[in-house]
């Protein structure tokens, strides 16, 4: 696996056990959170079950006690009596009616004769207590809770169920919730006399328990023994068995499973699928344990059901609570796995890398052990002695390495002896230029059986602290073949060098890319260099044309150019300089070599032929045909050629010719007279005379006998006019040898944009005869 791969797979783990990790922690949190809110829950309400139970407690002892009180006031006033007289009867109703007053919590309080004959009742009347006249008071014999009462021994106290009110057969509207506690009352002698009875009013227990719930977040109910409801949510259910006509359900059917755990007495909690409760079932202080079924008529149970909403928002609150430190220690525990992981894959690079080290050490190590480098370790000291040597050495010199390293042979004795001053000098050099390595002048080593190899070392340097190198590393290697081809190459060269040298031309072998020289013969030494050597910078157009650049192509065509396009032999000429300078013509003859594809040319051979006599011949020959034999001056031939061309290029230029012509006056008579040596003389003569003053442009033609032209280019017709003139004056006034004044006749004119040779020269001639026909020695001028 790549490094990279590699890492990505090692944090994708970490990012998977992190949240693996995470949903386990959250998960054991929640549980724990759940677990502490719902004890929270639990424990607010049992807690408020507790104060509930200690209301309806204290409620409940505080009826017992006022009916115990009104059970003594009753016997103190003289009910305990047979017959009770009327101020009894009297002074208990006055007492009864001010208890009431003051209490304000009892419907009915009454007395009831051991007849259940009502002899005392004060009727509450809405906080103005009204004592019931005689007339009035019914008999309750029949009332169980005249029966129940008045069994009881002295002291005991009756309870009958908490209900509501019921006059005349129907319940009492609005609602009356009515709790009856009954005590017997006793005379002296244990005798019962009659019974005190309290018509609690249930209302202000309910109000103490909805006071005390009214904050409660879940449901609350308050059942009697049998699981209806008192007081519930659904404010329908309440009271429901009051009243035939309702559907009769109770919490008993409406919860079955809860209600079947409520079975004991005190505090217990629930849960089902309904949700959890807790709960308390109470009754009435116990003080007569043997009155236990009269009891029973006053059993509550209390009902808390644990809102699960409130207990999911509390947990999620309690959750949310957590989050930023849980976010935190995941952050520095991913921050630290991730160093981690880093930290151990850099390390594992680094042992890879270190590994792989060692085996290129080794690899390389074995790449010298096993291939044809020998490698050598010996001291600087006398003789060389060998501290190690690669056992390779035995193929290659037929020593073995143990021959050397137990000191029978040192380095000194296989050194072919006439290199050991050689070896010797790059030490010293070595020591001297402080390099830690170099590599020597190939030398050679004799083997076991007498063979010398040409060698090839590297060798490195160690010094001491002083400088002073103490041992030697030596890489070396057998490059006898090498050196073989080398010298069988280098006689080739040689051979070929002797070859070149016995051609008479200079010769040379060209690189067609660099033009330097690969060989030259000693022809193109001696022409060129005096017979000096030629060093390996030397290009082609150096040594030949004396320049930096290769042949332009336009005067001197360059063969390489030429072969380049054309690949076939080339023959040009060629204007060279020999070692001091002078002219050489020379043909040159090149033909290309190509390389072992056939397809590039690589180098050319160039001989050079010196043809500078035939040049030189040619020109001559030119010349003589150009000139005239007698003057010396252009013949007509060559003027005719000249003027075509001159006229040809004024016309291109747009510049002005002139043509000016003259001819000896009465030459016959010269000839005559002084003979026709001296006629040729005079022509002579005159020819100097008029050369001497014409320009360098101007060219002088011997057009006829005694007829001559002069072109005068760039020159306009006052020019040509005022040279005319000039010449036949210094004509005329020129003292001829022998012959004495001479004169001539001149003509004279321009060209014409649409002349040619012949019409130019046709107005000359022209121009002359004029001059001839006015009497000669004068100059007409056609303009
Ligand atoms: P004009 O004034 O009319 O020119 O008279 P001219 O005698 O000079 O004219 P003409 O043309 O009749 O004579 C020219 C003579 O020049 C004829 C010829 O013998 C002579 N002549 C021509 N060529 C040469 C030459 O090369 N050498 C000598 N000595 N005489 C020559
Ligand atoms: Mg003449
Ligand atoms: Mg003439």
């Amino acid at each position: 696996m790549q490094p990279n791969h590699r890492l990505t797979h090692h944090l994708l783990l970490i990012l998977l056990g992190l949240m693996l990790l995470a949903s386990l922690i959250h998960w054991g949190l929640r549980a724990q959170v759940q677990e502490r809110v719902e004890q929270k829950l639990h424990d607010q309400s049992v807690t408020l079950l507790r104060q509930l139970n200690q209301q309806l407690q204290t409620d409940l002892k505080e009826i017992r006690s006022d009916l115990l009180y009104l059970t003594d006031q009753a016997r103190q006033n003289g009910l305990a009596q047979p017959q009770p007289s009327a101020q009894a009867i009297a002074r208990t109703g006055i007492a009864f009616k001010v208890f009431s007053r003051y209490k304000r919590r009892y419907d009915q309080v009454r007395f009831l004769d051991a007849e259940g004959m009502e002899r005392v009742r004060v009727n509450a009347n809405q906080g103005q207590p009204t004592i019931v006249p005689a007339d009035q008071l019914q008999s309750k014999a029949h009332r169980y809770y005249f029966t129940e009462t008045i069994g009881l021994p002295s002291g005991a106290i009756y309870t009958s169920p908490f209900d509501l009110n019921v006059e005349h057969g129907e319940v009492e509207l609005p609602l009356k919730p009515m709790l009856r506690l009954a005590s017997p009352v006793s005379d002296a002698q244990s005798n019962k006399r009659g019974i005190v009875i309290l018509n609690y009013l249930g209302r202000h227990l309910l109000n103490d328990f909805l006071a005390l719930t009214r904050d409660y977040p879940g449901r609350t109910y308050l059942l009697n023994s049998e699981g209806r409801y008192l007081l519930s949510p659904n404010k329908l259910q309440e009271w429901n068995f009051m009243f035939p006509d309702l559907p009769q359900v109770g919490f008993a059917q409406d919860h079955p499973l809860i209600w079947s755990q409520i079975t004991q007495r005190g505090i217990a909690s629930s849960r089902t699928a309904e949700g959890r409760f807790v709960h308390l079932r109470m009754r009435l202080p116990n003080s007569q344990s043997s009155l236990s079924s009269s009891y029973q008529n006053c059993e509550f149970v209390l009902i808390l059901q644990i809102p699960e909403a409130l207990l999911e928002t509390q947990i999620d609150q309690e959750m949310a609570r957590q989050y930023p430190l849980l976010g935190l220690f995941f952050l520095i525990l991913g921050a630290v796995l991730i160093f981690l992981t880093f930290n151990r894959e850099k390390r594992r690079l680094s042992e890879l890398q270190i590994q792989h080290l060692n085996q290129e050490i080794a690899d390389e190590r074995d790449l010298f052990i096993g291939g044809p480098t020998v490698v050598i370790h010996w001291r600087n000291e006398f003789g060389w002695p060998i501290d190690y040597i690669s056992s390779n050495v035995e193929p290659l010199l037929g020593y073995t390495a143990e021959e050397f390293q137990s000191g029978e042979l040192s380095l000194s004795s296989i050194v072919a002896p006439s290199y050991l001053q050689q070896l010797i000098q790059e030490n010293e050099t070595a020591q001297t230029d402080s390099r830690s390595w170099f590599e020597r002048k190939p030398y050679q080593l004799v083997s076991a059986d007498g063979r010398r190899l040409w060698i090839q070392d590297t060798t490195s340097v160690i010094r001491d602290s002083a400088g002073h190198i103490t041992h030697f590393y030596a890489y070396i290697s057998d490059i006898s073949p090498l050196k073989q081809a080398e010298e069988k190459l280098q006689r080739s060269h040689h051979y070929i060098q002797n070859v070149v040298d016995t051609i008479a031309d200079p010769t040379l072998v060209i690189n067609i890319d660099t033009y330097r020289l690969e060989i030259a013969n000693s022809a193109a030494r001696q022409t060129y260099c005096g017979g000096a050597s030629i060093d390996a910078e030397m290009t082609c157009h150096r040594l030949s044309h004396k320049r930096e650049v290769p042949c332009s192509g336009e005067h001197d065509p360059c063969p390489i150019e030429l072969i380049r396009k054309t690949k076939a032999p080339a023959r040009v000429i060629h204007k060279h300089f020999d070692s001091h300078g002078k002219v050489i013509y020379a043909e040159v003859s090149a033909t290309p070599i190509f390389d072992d594809t056939g397809e590039r040319v690589v180098q050319i051979i160039e001989s050079h032929r010196d043809i500078t006599h035939h040049v030189e011949m040619e020109q001559q020959l030119t010349q003589l045909a150009a000139t005239d034999r007698l003057t010396q001056v252009f013949n007509r031939m060559k003027f005719d050629d000249e003027l075509v061309e001159q006229i040809e290029w004024a016309k291109q230029q747009q510049s002005a010719l002139g043509l000016i012509m003259f001819d000896i006056d009465h030459f016959k008579r010269i000839n005559d007279n002084h003979g026709h040596d001296i006629g040729d003389r005079v022509l002579q003569e005159a020819v100097a005379v008029v050369q001497k003053r014409i320009r360098k442009s101007d060219m002088l033609a011997r057009w006829g006998g005694e007829e001559f032209m002069i072109i005068t280019p760039l020159a306009d017709l006052a020019v040509v006019e005022t040279v005319a003139e000039d010449l036949r004056k210094a004509i005329a006034q020129h003292q001829f040898p022998q012959v004495g004044r001479i004169t001539a006749s001149f003509g004279a004119s321009m060209l014409h944009p649409d002349d040619d040779a012949r019409a130019l020269i046709k107005r000359v001639d022209q121009a002359l005869y004029r001059s001839k026909r006015e009497g000669r020695n004068r100059t007409t001028v056609s303009p």
